[in-house]
């Protein structure tokens, strides 16, 4: 099992300030996180910059990733190393092609599919956001029973101090494609920091 944080901004996104030298460090250094995903906006060159600084350490993941700003709202595309080709109409099929999967990022806050969701076919549902209040992340996670899908967590941190504030607890070891099919099959959990100082969100039925 390892725990990983599955949505995370780099200062490769113009709106966070977190240097991928500092994330690093501070990946090898967390007591339980094992793996992030790096999914800046619309650009992966955060994630080759994460991958370069982390390739000396075997025990950590870097997960490939990239939130991409689709017209109804913001994918986050997890297994893929490129910028999709326009149009992004097409990012899921895409995805797939290159063996990647696609995850709904905070559906129901600004930037978010909403409802417009269930006519995705997407793998999974982000349930719990870092960066969302509580009542939106309890509608993500309605939306993702809904639906059927597993429900994944990432922190959204644009600034250091809100990184790991949430995790996702993944049934599989740190190889890239067992990650990625475990989310895919629902082999996961989510659960948050006790010491997060980021919205409380009050655990239930995860
Ligand atoms: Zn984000």
């Amino acid at each position: 099992m390892i725990r990983a944080d599955l949505h995370i901004h780099t200062l490769f996104s113009n709106d966070s300030s977190i240097h991928p030298k500092t994330l690093v460090e501070q990946l090898l250094t967390h007591p339980y996180i094992d793996a992030v995903a790096i999914t800046d906006h619309n650009t992966v060159k955060g994630y080759y910059k994460v991958r370069e600084l982390a390739s000396a350490y075997q025990d950590v993941t870097i997960i490939p990733g990239i939130e991409v700003s689709t017209v109804d709202g913001d994918l986050l595309l997890l297994g893929v190393a490129e910028v999709p080709p326009e149009p992004w109409t097409n990012v899921i099929d895409f995805t797939r092609s290159v063996g990647g999967i696609v995850v709904v990022a905070h559906p129901y806050r600004e930037f978010g599919l909403g409802d417009l969701a269930k006519d995705y076919k997407v793998d999974a549902i982000e349930v719990l956001n870092g960066g969302s209040a509580p009542q939106f992340n309890v509608l993500a996670e309605e939306l993702a029973k809904e639906m059927g899908l597993p429900g994944v967590a990432g922190s959204d941190a644009h600034r250091a101090e809100e990184l790991w504030s949430v995790y996702t607890e993944i049934q599989a070891s740190t190889d890239l494609d067992e990650v990625l099919k475990a989310i895919k099959t629902g082999l996961v959990r989510v659960g948050q920091a006790e010491n997060s100082t980021r919205f409380k969100y009050k655990a239930h039925n995860i």
